[in-house]
C-alpha cells in the first residue's frame, strides 16, 4: 500500500450560501495520476485552491505528506512541495520562453545576493541548461528565445507545465490543462503527461476531456454539487451508473 500525499477531510467551503464544497473527502496515493471529473460548476476549481492555500476552507482540513497545511500561505504551500498549473496561464509574457522556466527556479533559489558575479553567472548557465531540459519536456525548445507572450494559448499553458515542472514539485495540481486547445496541442500535452508520469511525481488532474482522463489516470474521482460521488479505477468509473447520470446532458463518457 503506497503512502498517502494528499488528504482532503470533510472540507466545507461557503460562497454566501452556496456550498461549493460540501463535506469533501479525498485521499491521494503517491506517485499516482489521481483525475478528478465533474461537471461545470461542481466545486473542482474550488478544491484546487483550498489545497493551494489560495482559499481557506471553512471546516476540515488539508493534510500534505502528513503535515496540516490549511491555514498556510501559498508560497509556503508550494515551498512544501505542491505546484499547480492555472486555468488561465500564468506567465511572463515580456520574457522570452526560456526565461519564463528560469523565473521559478530562480525565485526558490536561496542566497542569491550573497553569491559573487563568478559564480552567479556559472549557476545562471546551469540554470540555463536546465531549463532547456524542461522546454524539451514540453517540445517548446525550439522556440525558447522567443517572447512568452507571442505564443498561443496552448503554447502557454504547456510553458506553464515546464514553469511547474522546473520545481521539482512533490504534487502537481492540473487545472484542465487541455482546455481552449486544438487537437494536435491536447494531443502534445497528452504525449507530455505521459511522458513525465514516469518520474512517479503525484498529480492531481482536473480534466473535462475524457480521451485525456482515461489514457492517464490511475484512479478517477468523480465530483458533483461539492462532493465525491464516486471514486475508482478508469474502468470502474466508466461503468458507474451514478456518474452517467451526473454528466447526463454534460461531457461524454
Ligand atoms: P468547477 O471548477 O468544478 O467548474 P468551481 O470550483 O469553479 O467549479 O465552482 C464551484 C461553485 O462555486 C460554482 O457554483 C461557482 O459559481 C462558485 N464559485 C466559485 N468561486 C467563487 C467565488 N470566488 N465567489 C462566489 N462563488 C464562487
Ligand atoms: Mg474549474
Amino acid at each position: 500500500m503506497s503512502n498517502t500525499v494528499l488528504e482532503v477531510k470533510n472540507v466545507l467551503k461557503t460562497f454566501g450560501g452556496l456550498k461549493a464544497l460540501n463535506d469533501l473527502n479525498l485521499t491521494v496515493k503517491e506517485g499516482t495520476v489521481h483525475a478528478i471529473i465533474g461537471p461545470n460548476g461542481a466545486g473542482k476549481s474550488t478544491m484546487l485552491n483550498v489545497c493551494i492555500g489560495q482559499l481557506t476552507p471553512d471546516t476540515g482540513s488539508v493534510t500534505f505528506n502528513g503535515e496540516m497545511i490549511t491555514g498556510k500561505k501559498p508560497f509556503e504551500i508550494n515551498q512544501a512541495g505542491i505546484s499547480r498549473v492555472f486555468q488561465t496561464p500564468a506567465i511572463f509574457e515580456d520574457l522570452t520562453i526560456l526565461q519564463n522556466v528560469m523565473v521559478p527556479a530562480l525565485a526558490s533559489r536561496d542566497g542569491d545576493f550573497t553569491f559573487n558575479a563568478f559564480k552567479s553567472l556559472q549557476k545562471e548557465n546551469d540554470l540555463e541548461e536546465e531549463a532547456m531540459k524542461f522546454l524539451q519536456e514540453v517540445s517548446l525548445e525550439d522556440q525558447a528565445h522567443n517572447l512568452a507572450g507571442s505564443m498561443s494559448r496552448g503554447n502557454k499553458r504547456r510553458l506553464e507545465l515546464a514553469m511547474c515542472l522546473i520545481q521539482h514539485p512533490k504534487l502537481l495540481l492540473l487545472d484542465e490543462p487541455t482546455a481552449g486547445m486544438a487537437r494536435h496541442d491536447t494531443n502534445r500535452t497528452i504525449d507530455t503527461l505521459k511522458k513525465i508520469k514516469e518520474g512517479g511525481m503525484t498529480k492531481i488532474i482536473i480534466e473535462h476531456d475524457m480521451h485525456v482522463v482515461f489514457s492517464i489516470a490511475d484512479r478517477i474521482s468523480v465530483l458533483a454539487q461539492g462532493t465525491i460521488i464516486a471514486e475508482g479505477t478508469p474502468d470502474e468509473i466508466r461503468g458507474n451508473p451514478k456518474v452517467q447520470e451526473a454528466y447526463l446532458g454534460g461531457a461524454h463518457l
